[in-house]
């Protein structure tokens, strides 16, 4: 089992995304904006992050920004989930520093393969 938080504004998205976590048999924590997205994460680095890009204040893009400027957070995984994806943004989210991207509406089967190799990688990565 590993944590993994979920940062989105709607609530509709955010309670689906937890289901869909806690089906894969992973812990969710849960943030609705930017901010408290960054001081959760300080407070308690998870094994992952599901960051929305479109959120008002500080978007997903800020956050992937403010993340990435601390060493300790260099390898943290965090998976942009983006609504209305146009030609680019996935490039453009990888070149921001997120370690995958997933658009809006979630596919299933995708973002179960994508959050399983993510989190497959990090239960390596612990010594033994
Ligand atoms: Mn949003």
């Amino acid at each position: 089992m590993s944590a993994v938080l979920i940062v989105e504004d709607n609530d509709v998205n955010r309670e689906l995304l937890r289901e869909f976590v806690e089906e894969l048999g992973h812990e969710v924590n849960e943030a609705h904006d930017g901010k408290t997205a960054l001081a959760q994460i300080s407070e308690d680095p998870p094994d992952l992050v599901l960051l929305d890009i479109q959120m008002p204040e500080m978007d997903g893009y800020e956050v992937i920004r403010q993340l990435r400027q601390e060493a300790r957070f260099q390898d943290l995984k965090v998976v942009a989930l983006t609504a209305y994806a146009m030609i680019g943004d996935k490039e453009k989210a990888l070149q921001a520093g997120f370690t995958a991207y997933l658009t809006k509406p979630i596919d299933g089967k995708k973002a179960e393969l994508t959050i399983r190799e993510l989190l497959a990688t990090s239960d390596k990565a612990v010594p033994v």
